[in-house]
């Protein structure tokens, strides 16, 4: 039996109502099925195959975007990684349609996507893996840190509100490379950045261990990345 694709967004799940991810707007996030990357600490492991299970349709979606007019302010597309699908365009131009400011979280992954639908876009939650020369030690992909600072620097030319992530795993950066990735993000001009440890339950690569380090050098590591960038933030 041949099992045609959907000519749609392929949408993993959905949450109705949140007030943290897309910012000083209450908004829903639709989580976009699939991911080319394979981050060793990736937590959210039953998003990257691209098969939904169960899944929403495109349709239900909408409707359920037509109920929540007035109600809701802004639609995140999040991941998975959205830009993977070449539904995104027309999905993010019809949410638009109805009302709703768009927000997107994305790790760049495909630039040339990325560039087109960035113009529809209202903010972006970007994903900042590592430097580029250290990024493919974390995604598991040859060549993921080009396309990731190479989205990076489209973001910026944009002039659209965005905001900087880097996850953190002591095994697999280390305080002084996040301090170069810093002074790099610092000298791009990005003012909005936040620093995130790793959850260490249920990541892809089991082999990896607790992310730990003594709280006098995470207090040192902060002072040092603050002098650098003021407005640096860490989400513990
Ligand atoms: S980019 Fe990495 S962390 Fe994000 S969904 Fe894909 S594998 Fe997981």
């Amino acid at each position: 039996m041949i099992v045609r694709a959907r000519r749609e967004l392929r949408v993993g799940g959905l949450t109705p109502l949140t007030t943290i991810d897309y910012p000083d707007h209450l908004s829903c996030v639709i989580y976009c099925q699939g991911c080319s990357w394979r981050c060793r600490y990736c937590h959210n492991q039953e998003m990257i195959t691209t098969n939904p299970e169960p899944g929403y349709g495109w349709n239900q979606v909408l409707n359920f975007l037509n109920k929540r007019r007035g109600l809701l302010e802004a639609v995140v597309f999040s991941g998975g990684e959205p830009l993977l699908q070449k539904y995104l365009p027309q999905a993010v131009e019809q949410v638009n349609k109805m009302g709703f400011k768009v927000g997107l979280h994305t790790a760049g992954s495909i630039p040339i996507r990325f560039s087109q639908v960035l113009p529809l876009i209202d903010w972006v939650g970007f994903d900042v893996k590592d430097l580029p020369s250290d990024t493919d030690n974390i995604t598991q992909v040859k060549g993921s840190g080009q396309k990731n600072w190479q989205s990076l620097k489209l973001l910026l030319a944009s002039h659209i509100d965005f905001q900087c992530r880097t996850t953190v795993h002591w095994q697999l950066i280390d305080e002084q490379r996040l301090v170069r990735l810093t002074e790099r993000l610092a000298d791009l001009g990005v003012v909005d950045y936040v620093i995130q440890f790793s959850r260490t339950n249920h990541m892809l690569d089991s082999t990896l261990g607790y992310s730990v380090l003594p709280g006098e050098r995470i207090e040192q590591l902060k002072s040092t990345l603050t002098n650098i960038l003021p407005t640096i933030k860490f989400a513990l």
